[in-house]
């Protein structure tokens, strides 16, 4: 009797555990086809169906937003170009779609298609940051005011017919090439300038002179139309600013000679040039538009206009080998 009892109970008790082992795993699986199911809802998934390989879906998710990643998912698809764009270095997700208007797909356009090795990147990822896959002053925004001394000002940023900075000084006469000029810039350029000034005089003796300053967009707009009603609108664009559009107006903005020579195609070939290009900023003031970046600033190479930015940011400009254009798009937009 007692025997058959225990016997009883130990099958009761294995069967008790039989079934426990066979819930968990019942449980597993479902937990394992749920995790499977929502996974299919992802955009991981939805961009792995496209056709991208694992690797080119880890440098996707490296650079890319979910709402990034879903707009390649629904919108553009597979898309041979886009990796290359993404593995550039200044790549940004708020540009893929004018990045890939650049490029040609074989689909649509057989006679223009180039292939993917055919194109430079880097270059065409720089082209549309600084807004130049559009004509100069097309697209063009009003500027950032919100970004201090770091706000920028070019064929596709203008600042309002108004505005004035309102802590301009009057630029003293010995820091003037003709002490006739009125020059006016803002109080902590000017304090930056004099510091820089004091530096050239005790290291180079070299005496810094300042041709320009802060102008209106009144002024610009006379100088402007002065030149288009001469020689017509595409001279004038060549040579002038826009009004809105001069980073002379910010008040930050400085045309620098020497006493030696204030002559605008000789500066770049002075000892003080030199030093301002390797020094200024130290004193929160960058080369504006350099040798060979037109394309990208918008304006020939002026060796003598410098725009302050502030010491930390200038640094920041001067190390990076940026443009201010490409650095404003990249890091401060
Ligand atoms: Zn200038």
């Amino acid at each position: 009797m007692k025997k058959r009892k225990k016997r009883r109970l130990k099958t009761s008790v294995k069967l008790f555990f039989l079934i426990l082992i066979v819930a968990f795993i019942g449980i597993h699986i479902t937990k394992v086809k749920y995790e499977e199911y929502l996974y299919t809802k992802t955009s991981d998934y939805a961009i792995t169906n496209l056709g991208y390989t694992a690797e080119e879906l880890n440098l996707l998710n490296s650079k890319l937003s979910d709402n990034d990643k879903w707009h390649v998912a629904n919108d553009i698809g597979y898309n041979e170009f886009l990796i290359n764009f993404v593995k550039c270095k200044y790549f940004l997700a708020r540009n893929i779609d004018a990045y890939l208007s650049l490029t040609v797909d074989k689909d649509e356009d057989f006679w223009h298609y180039k292939k993917p090795e055919d194109y430079n990147y880097d270059e065409l990822v720089t082209k549309v940051n600084v807004m130049r896959h559009n004509e100069y002053y097309t697209n063009s925004v009003p500027t950032n005011m919100s970004k201090g001394y770091g706000i920028i000002a070019n064929k596709y940023h203008y600042l309002g017919e108004d505005y004035i900075p309102d802590d301009l000084v009057k630029v003293e006469g010995k820091y003037l090439f003709s002490s006739s000029n009125n020059i006016q810039i803002r109080s902590e350029v000017y304090a930056a300038f004099e510091e820089m000034w004091k530096a050239a005089k005790e290291e180079e003796n070299h005496y810094l002179v300042i041709e320009s300053g802060f102008r209106t967009y009144k002024y610009q707009k006379d100088i402007y139309d002065d030149y288009a009603k001469k020689r017509g609108a595409s001279y004038a664009d060549s040579i002038a600013a826009r009004p809105g559009y001069s980073e002379h107006q910010t008040g930050l903005a400085l045309d620098i000679y020497s006493w030696s020579c204030s002559t605008a195609n000789e500066f770049k070939n002075t000892k003080v040039y030199e030093w301002l290009i390797n020094n200024s900023y130290k004193y929160g003031f960058i080369l504006r538009y350099p040798e060979n970046k037109q394309n990208i600033t918008g304006y020939n190479f002026e060796s003598w206009h410098y725009r302050y930015v502030g010491k930390d940011l200038a640094t920041k400009v001067h190390d990076s080998g940026l443009t201010y254009d490409e650095y404003y798009a990249f890091y401060l937009e």
